[in-house]
């Protein structure tokens, strides 16, 4: 049974569910019709014996049945009895036992051989002493028994042709019902064996259960396909931010190495290799950290804490970092928010938005450049919003939508500093949305930046 498919189980199922209902309204029918026969034999017994009485007279204490007393009536047989038992008009069937006691207004059934009988006695008195005189019904059950044997032939005969078309009729639309699948399990098996993550499943004509399923699958299919692509894009690009570094580091050993050099070349030589070792080693650490990040998955480490006081202490570090470029780290934190969340990821998102908003500064010899961090509660039932503005270079419009995705560089001067490499913003992304909130950002390329991360 477990093996079967889900058509034969279905079909089993319902056979069984068929032939037991069929078996339980058979039974019910027969108990019914046997019970209704009976009371229906009574009742009609036990009118014919009191009516009989109409046809039996007593004169002066003399009794005169009439000539046109029936003995057999409404397919009862009729007998007349003096007070002392004596039959006096009529006759019970032949194979009617006659030791059966008259016994006045009693109904009884009476088997005897293979025939099965009801009978109904009725006694009158009449005149003063003790005169008296019964009337015995008899009524035989064979005929009633005939029938309803015959209509139970019957129904045994019809009923195994009715349910054995009713379980191939409803078996042909189980199978019509599950050819989809069979079509879709063959299409995702072409899928899967092609690798072919551009097919899709068809759709079926009437808008059921399956048509819904397959929707649900192909939905499923293009999250798949997409997520594919991004990881052979990420492969690609990963393996093209390492090849430069190392092709530089390749070609100037390949310098040193091939003639004698001045000391100064050598020096400059290993500078230049140095700085690509660093480019290098800080891109395998964004990897790892970007790796780890989003490994955590669903297991955030997810914790109550200050947030007021973990941005305070962000500016704090960064600080630093910002006179350095002549930038000024300002800081409009609502005190007090506390907040459910991973505190290592909801740092690390607030640093790579600061440390954007420092490296892309107009870095204007004057000053006059900040980068600005607020918090605030956020609206009631919502999360706290965290937003950092900077007056920096700004964001052409045409790159704004992409800037969130790996390796997307939106200005690749500014990004040569060794330390970028278009990671930090789809980290952020991934930190906003693994914590149920999303990431936004507005910019006029010249004037600034704006990044709006509501949690
Ligand atoms: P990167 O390591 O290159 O900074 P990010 O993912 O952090 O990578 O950012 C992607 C791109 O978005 C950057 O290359 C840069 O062009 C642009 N960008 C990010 N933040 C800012 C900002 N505050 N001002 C201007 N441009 C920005």
């Amino acid at each position: 049974m477990k093996n079967m498919s889900i058509k034969n189980k279905v079909t089993i199922y319902y056979s069984v569910v068929l032939i037991a209902v069929a078996a339980i309204l058979v039974a019910a029918f027969l108990v019914t019709m046997d019970y209704q026969t009976k009371s229906a034999a009574k009742s009609n017994l036990i009118k014919t014996v009191q009516s009989s009485f109409e046809d039996i007279e007593h004169e002066h204490g003399e009794l005169d049945i009439d000539d046109d007393f029936d003995v057999y009536k409404k397919g009862a047989a009729l007998s007349v009895y003096s007070n002392k038992g004596k039959l006096l008009r009529g006759t019970v069937p032949g194979s009617f036992p006659n030791n059966i006691e008259l016994k006045s207004d009693s109904f009884r059934e009476i088997t005897s051989g293979d025939e099965k009988y009801i009978v109904y006695d009725l006694y009158t008195k009449y005149g003063n002493g003790n005169g008296g005189v019964w009337v015995r019904g008899v009524y035989n059950m064979d005929a009633s028994v005939m029938a309803g044997k015959s209509i139970m032939i019957f129904m045994l005969m019809i009923l195994p042709v009715i349910l054995l078309l009713a379980i191939l009729f409803g078996r042909r639309i189980t199978k019509k019902s599950f050819r989809p699948i069979a079509e879709i399990t063959s299409a995702a098996d072409d899928i899967s064996g092609e690798n072919d993550f551009v097919k899709r499943l068809p759709l079926g004509e009437s808008k059921d259960e399956l048509y819904y399923l397959t929707v649900t699958l192909n939905q499923m299919m293009d999250r798949l396909e997409k997520a594919f692509d991004s990881e052979k894009q990420f492969s690609s690009d990963v393996s093209h931010e390492l090849r430069t570094p190392v092709s530089v580091v390749l070609a100037e050993c390949e310098y040193i190495l091939e003639e004698n050099r001045s000391q100064e070349q050598y020096k400059e030589s290993i500078e230049n290799i140095r700085k690509q070792c660093v480019k290098t080693m800080s891109l395998i650490q964004q990897l790892l950290q970007l790796s780890r990040t989003m490994d955590k998955g669903s297991a955030l480490e997810k914790e109550e804490f200050d947030l007021s006081s973990l941005c305070v202490s962000v500016i704090d570090e960064l600080s630093y970092v910002a006179n350095e470029k002549n930038v000024k780290l300002e800081g409009e934190i609502d005190k007090g928010i506390i907040y459910d969340g991973d505190q290592t990821m909801i740092m690390r998102l607030i640093v790579n938005l600061i440390t954007n908003g420092i490296k892309y500064s107009r870095n204007t010899a004057a000053g006059g450049s900040y980068v600005r961090l607020s918090l605030g509660a956020g609206a009631p039932g919502h999360g706290p919003v965290i937003i950092v503005e900077d007056n920096g270079i700004g964001i052409k419009s045409e790159d704004l939508s992409g800037i969130f995705d790996r390796f997307y560089k939106a200005d690749k001067s500014r990004s040569e500093d060794g330390n970028s490499f278009g990671l930090g913003l789809s980290m952020a992304k991934w930190i906003a949305e693994a914590h149920g909130g999303d990431i936004a950002a507005e910019s006029t390329p010249g004037k600034g930046s704006k990044f709006t991360v509501r949690l």
